[in-house]
C-alpha cells in the first residue's frame, strides 16, 4: 500500500469559465511524489478544527510553496517590502502545521513550507531579501532567467540534507523571505554562501525536512532530487507500515 501523502494548495480565483475560487497545487509536487512511490493527497483550506482529522488520515505532509506569511503570526509588523500574504491560507495552515509538529508524521516543507514549518515552531522570517544588503545573493532566479541550477548551499555536518547532497549542491532558487529566527526542535541544515538560512531539519529522530528551494522543479529523473524525495516517501511508508503493525498487534 502506498503511503498517503498530503499537499497543501492554495485558493485561487479560476481565470476561465464563471471566475470562481477554486483548489490548486503545482503539479511538479504530484509528479515526484507519484514516481517515488507515495499516493499524493491534496489538501483543501479547511477550518482549522479540521486539521487533526486530517492529520490522521495521512502518512506524510508537504507543504508546498506560496504566498508570504502574514508576519503577525511571528509577532511582528509588516515591514515595507512584505510580499502579498494569504490570510485564508494562513488561517488553515498554520495551527495545521503546528498540529502536525506535535505528531510523529514525516513532514516537507518547499519554500513557503520551510517558512510555515518555522513560524510553527515559534520562529520568524526576514521579510524580505532583496532589500536587506547583508543578503548578497540574487535569491529570485524567476527575475534572472530561471535555471533551477541557480545558487550553492552548504548542508551541515551530520545531517539528512549531508547524506542526500554531500557538502554543497547547486539549488533553484524563488523567495524573497527566509527563516530568521529558528523555531524550537529545529536547526539549520544548509545555507546559501551569504548565509541566508536554505534548509531546515527536526533535531529529533522523526523525518521533519524544509527546504528554501524548490527540487520539484528539477526534471524527472534528477538523481539527487530523486533520492531526496525517495527518502521523504520512504519515511511516510515506513510510518504507515509501523502504524498497521500496530493496530494488528492491539
Ligand atoms: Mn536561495
Amino acid at each position: 500500500m502506498r503511503p498517503r501523502i498530503g499537499v497543501t494548495t492554495a485558493i485561487e480565483r479560476d481565470g476561465g469559465w464563471l471566475g470562481m475560487d477554486r483548489h490548486s497545487a503545482y503539479c511538479t509536487y504530484i509528479g515526484w511524489i507519484e514516481r517515488c512511490g507515495g499516493l499524493p493527497l491534496l489538501l483543501p483550506n479547511l477550518d482549522p478544527s479540521a486539521a487533526d482529522d486530517c492529520l490522521a488520515s495521512l502518512d506524510g505532509l508537504l507543504f508546498t510553496g506560496g504566498y508570504d506569511i502574514h508576519p503577525s503570526y511571528f509577532e511582528a509588523e509588516p515591514e515595507k517590502h512584505l510580499g502579498r500574504v494569504d490570510l485564508k491560507r494562513d488561517r488553515w495552515e498554520l495551527p495545521l502545521a503546528q498540529a502536525a509538529l506535535a505528531s510523529d508524521l514525516p513532514l516537507l516543507g518547499i519554500c513557503r513550507g520551510i517558512q510555515l514549518l518555522n513560524v510553527a515552531a515559534g520562529g520568524s522570517l526576514r521579510q524580505d531579501l532583496v532589500h536587506d544588503p547583508s543578503a548578497t545573493i540574487q535569491h529570485r532566479m524567476d527575475v534572472v532567467g530561471g535555471d533551477p541550477r541557480h545558487h550553492r548551499v552548504e548542508t551541515a555536518p551530520d545531517s539528512l540534507l549531508r547524506r542526500l547532497l554531500g557538502e554543497s549542491a547547486w539549488v533553484s532558487s524563488a523567495h524573497h523571505q527566509a527563516v530568521d529566527r529558528v523555531g524550537a526542535g529545529l536547526r539549520v541544515t544548509a545555507r546559501a554562501t551569504d548565509q541566508v538560512v536554505e534548509a531546515i531539519e527536526g533535531d529529533g529522530e522523526r523525518y521533519l525536512l524544509g527546504l528554501q528551494w524548490h527540487p520539484e522543479l528539477m526534471e524527472a529523473g534528477d538523481p539527487a532530487t530523486t533520492a531526496l524525495f525517495e527518502s521523504f516517501v520512504a519515511a511516510c511508508k515506513a510510518r504507515l507500515d509501523a502504524g498497521r503493525l500496530g493496530s494488528h498487534l492491539a
